[in-house]
C-alpha cells in the first residue's frame, strides 16, 4: 500500500485569543496511498512548526523532512516507519515537536490501516475492553472560587459526573489556591468526581503541602503539580501525597515517558495520541500496565484527537475516565461530520467504524484553511 502523497493543512480561527488554548488552530496530516485511501492525523503543537518538519527538504541522512522519508513506503508498516522517521530526524532534536509531527503521521497511517482492513483502530491495537467510558469535562478555573463554582455547576447540569479544573490562576497564592478548589467542589456537588490540574506551578514541597490541604475536597487526582522536567520531584511527591498524582501530557513518545515509568513517578500516566501516536501509545500502555499504574488520555484539541484517544483508551485494561475537551471552538464542533462528545449521561461512545471512524468536513476545512503543502 504505497504512500503517494502527504498533505499538510493548517486551519485557524479568525481571532486568536491569548489564553491556555484548546483548538484555535489545527494542523492536519493527510496521507494518501496508491489504492485511493486517505488517512488523517493531527499533532497538538504549533501548526507551522509541525508543517516545517513535514515539508523540510533533504539536508542530511539524519535530517530529512517526514514527507521525503515516507513517500514510496508501505503505509501498513507502522513500526518500521516510526523507527525510520526517528532515525532520519535525529538532527531535528530527538524529542518534543519532532515526535509530535511523527505522531500526526503515525495517527494517519493507523487510520489508513484500519480502512484497508475494514476494522477500527482499537481492533488493530489489540482489542477494546470498553465500548463507552465515563467522560470528564475538562475546563479552566474561573478567576476566583465563586466563578469556578458557577463553571462547575454548568457542566454538571449538562450531564457530566466528573469535571477537571485547570491552570491559571492556580499557583498565585495559598489562599487563592484553596478558594479555587473549594469553589470547584461546591459547584460540582459532593457526589461527583473532582479533578485538579495545577498547570506546573509548584516545587515539590509546596505541591505536597497543597495535596494535604486539597484532601478536604477529595480530588480524584492532582495533575501536573510540578514542572515536567522534575522527575526526582515527582518520585518524591508521589511517595508522600495523599492524593494520586497524574501527569504525562507534555511527554512526546516512549523515550520521553521512559524515566517516569521506570521510576514509578506517577499514579496516572496521561498519554496524548497527538504527541505519542498509536505506535508509541501502544508501547507506553504496555509498560504502564506492567507496573500496575493507571492510564488516561490527554486531549485538548480537535475531534480527530478525541476519536484517536477513544480508540487508544478503550484498549487500556482499567480505563476509568476520559478527558473530554469541551472548549467552545468551531474546530471542536465542526471539523468532522461525526460528533465525538459525551452524551447526557456523561459517558462517551468509542467510535466503531474502520480506522479512526471519522469524516472531515471538507467545506469547513476550506473555510478555515490558512496554509497547505503537498497537495
Ligand atoms: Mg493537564
Amino acid at each position: 500500500m504505497k504512500i503517494i502523497q502527504i498533505i499538510c493543512q493548517i486551519l485557524r480561527v479568525k481571532n486568536v485569543a491569548a489564553k491556555t488554548a484548546s483548538c484555535q488552530d489545527v494542523v492536519l496530516i493527510r496521507v494518501r496511498t496508491e489504492d485511493g485511501l486517505e488517512g488523517v492525523g493531527e499533532a497538538d503543537a504549533s501548526p507551522e512548526v509541525i508543517k516545517a518538519i513535514v515539508d523540510a527538504p533533504f539536508s542530511h541522512n539524519i535530517a530529512c523532512g517526514l514527507r521525503g522519508i515516507l513517500l514510496g513506503e508501505n503505509a501498513l508498516e507502522t513500526e518500521r516507519l516510526w523507527q525510520k522517521m526517528l532515525r532520519r530526524t535525529q538532527y531535528f532534536g530527538r524529542t518534543s515537536v519532532t515526535i509530535a509531527a511523527m505522531s500526526a503521521v503515525d495517527m494517519a497511517l493507523w487510520d489508513l490501516k484500519g480502512k484497508k482492513f475494514g476494522v477500527p483502530v482499537h481492533t488493530l491495537l489489540g482489542g477494546q475492553y470498553h465500548r463507552r467510558i465515563q467522560a470528564y469535562a475538562s475546563v479552566l478555573f474561573g478567576r476566583d472560587g465563586a466563578e469556578t463554582c458557577d463553571i462547575g455547576r454548568k457542566w454538571i447540569e449538562r450531564g457530566y459526573r466528573a469535571v477537571k479544573f485547570g491552570w491559571e490562576p492556580m499557583g498565585q497564592s495559598e489562599a487563592l489556591d484553596l478558594e479555587l478548589v473549594r469553589g470547584a467542589r461546591e459547584g460540582i456537588g459532593e457526589s461527583n468526581t473532582l479533578l485538579i490540574d495545577a498547570g506546573c506551578v509548584w516545587d515539590a514541597r509546596t505541591a505536597l503541602r497543597r495535596a494535604e490541604q486539597f484532601a478536604e475536597v477529595r480530588p480524584a487526582w492532582l495533575e501536573e503539580p510540578l514542572r515536567p522536567w522534575d522527575i526526582d520531584g515527582y518520585v518524591w511527591l508521589r511517595d508522600r501525597s495523599p492524593i494520586p498524582i497524574a501527569a504525562g501530557e507534555a511527554e512526546c513518545g516512549r523515550e520521553s515517558f521512559r524515566p517516569y515509568i521506570d521510576r514509578h513517578a506517577f499514579d496516572i500516566y496521561q498519554v496524548d495520541p497527538s504527541r505519542c501516536g498509536f505506535t508509541d501509545g501502544a508501547y507506553i500502555r504496555a509498560r504502564v500496565e506492567e507496573i500496575n499504574a493507571r492510564l488516561c488520555n490527554h486531549c485538548y484539541t480537535s475531534p480527530i484527537t478525541v476519536a484517536a484517544s477513544l480508540h487508544w483508551l478503550s484498549t487500556c485494561r482499567d480505563a476509568f475516565i476520559f478527558e473530554d475537551c469541551v472548549d467552545d471552538s468551531p474546530m471542536r464542533h465542526d471539523l468532522t461530520l461525526e460528533k465525538f462528545q459525551a452524551g447526557p449521561d456523561g459517558f462517551i461512545e468509542v467510535p466503531d467504524r474502520p480506522g479512526l471512524g471519522l469524516t472531515l468536513n471538507e467545506e469547513f476545512v476550506q473555510q478555515y484553511l490558512v496554509a497547505e503543502s503537498g497537495a
